[in-house]
């Protein structure tokens, strides 16, 4: 199947207020371009040494997405352009993209990524931590950054009830953070959960955005 075939059977399953990021990471630009010209203008990539080339290189009506876990000293290289960071996991890194973002005149978009998988190796913060962050004078203080919603990668795992009893859970800290923070916010509305092998359970739950590669691209 080609990369167009599979974007437009993945579209059409996919339920309108859903927002679909294609996962370009390891994808050549002849690839993206594939899926571009089926219509695809939301990119996700997980490295900034990635994202940065295959910005200079293709069409600038691509909105790309920072996706995977991100460094203070990497934030730089993204700021001028990246159009939502899905993996603010400290309040140290927010106030660098704060930084850059107040550099390049520019408001940045970010969703806090949350933790809830049993795997201690994935990103993210606690909910008591996003908690102590938004509650900071700090994150007060910031005003080139907008907290859009959260995001959040299930474990990986065969155990669907495992995943939905994850999702669920970020549903619940999604919806506390909305009423204790961002009760008068409109834009405080987006959850990203779902990748190719859980969208749906994701899409379950309430997710708004799902980030999907290899049922786009084939595996990795
Ligand atoms: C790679 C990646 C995805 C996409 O994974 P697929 O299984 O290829 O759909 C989604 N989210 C994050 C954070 C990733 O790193």
């Amino acid at each position: 199947m080609s990369i167009k075939t599979n974007l437009q059977a993945f579209k059409n399953l996919l339920p309108e207020h859903v927002k679909l990021v294609v996962v370009s990471k390891t994808q050549s630009p002849e690839a993206i371009m594939q899926a571009y010209n089926a219509g695809q203008r939301i990119f996700g990539e997980s490295r900034a040494q990635e994202i940065t080339p295959k910005y200079d290189m293709l069409p600038k009506d691509i909105e790309w997405h920072m996706i995977g876990h991100l460094q203070t000293n990497k934030v730089k290289y993204i700021a001028s352009f990246i159009a939502l960071i899905h993996s603010v996991d400290s309040l140290k890194l927010l106030k660098e993209i704060n930084k850059h973002a107040v550099k390049n005149n520019r408001i940045i978009p970010c969703l806090l990524q949350i933790h809830i998988a049993t795997e201690s190796s994935k990103f993210g913060l606690t909910f008591e931590e996003s908690c102590q962050l938004l509650d900071s004078d700090s994150y007060k203080q910031m005003e080139n950054i907008v907290i859009h919603g959260l995001m959040g990668m299930a474990s990986f795992t065969d155990n669907t009830q495992q995943v939905h009893k994850e999702f669920s859970e970020l549903k619940n800290y999604f919806g506390l953070i909305k009423q204790r923070y961002f009760a008068q916010q409109s834009y405080f509305k987006e959850l990203s959960m779902g990748m190719s092998d859980d969208y749906r359970i994701g899409i379950e739950h309430g997710s708004t955005m799902v980030r999907v590669g290899s049922a786009i691209f084939g595996t990795r």
